[in-house]
């Protein structure tokens, strides 16, 4: 679950942003810095998942995490039963949404931009860690397949253009951002 934080290039409508945003693809690494994560017995805040469904805030079923909360919204919450591979995971994939708010490559419809942000996922995460979780081997082919055997480095500019491009395709030749990269795609 993503609590969307409203950031200042965001004051324009989704649609203005393209094709002019200037932070259109410019953060690659994962913003881990700019957020504490903690673990929490999330099942506690089924209300507030619920008040947030009601607010227009997508509702996903077994409520894993909560990002963009806390006092200054730069907490992410991991439900505390999960176990260590799947803490880290449910980790990187809030990490993803963040780096896509803060790059403003996100999409607002969350039927958009949650398979995205989930393959992105899988692309930054270690194999020995997706081999850990359930439907591990299809997790790791799939990596495998995002990352080239791991010759793609999502850090980089190159890398994550690479993996997006792998992601589009495996998302039937949809876009994978919200905006226009700054630089020139590569081919
Ligand atoms: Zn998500």
């Amino acid at each position: 679950m993503t609590v969307r934080r409203r950031l200042q290039h965001e004051t324009a409508g989704a649609g203005e942003c393209f094709p002019a945003n200037p932070y259109c693809g410019t953060r690659t690494r994962l913003p881990a810095e700019d957020y504490v994560i903690k673990e929490k017995y999330l099942r506690r805040y089924r209300r507030l998942a619920e008040f947030l469904s009601e607010a227009g805030q997508p509702h996903i079923a077994g409520l894993d995490a909560l990002m963009n909360v806390g006092p200054d919204s730069d907490e992410i919450w991991i439900e505390k039963g999960l176990s260590e591979a799947e803490k880290r995971f449910v980790a990187i994939h809030e990490l993803v949404h963040a780096r896509r708010q803060l790059s403003g490559e996100d999409f607002e419809d969350y039927q958009v931009e949650e398979p995205i942000v989930e393959l992105e996922a899988i692309a930054r995460t270690p194999t020995a860690v997706l081999g850990q979780l359930s439907n591990g081997l299809a997790l790791t082919l799939l990596h495998d397949f995002l990352t080239d055997f791991g010759q793609f480095n999502p850090n980089t500019a190159e890398g994550l253009a690479a993996i997006q491009r792998r992601i589009s395709v495996l998302l039937g030749g949809r876009p994978t951002t919200a905006c226009a990269p700054a630089s020139k795609s590569h081919e």
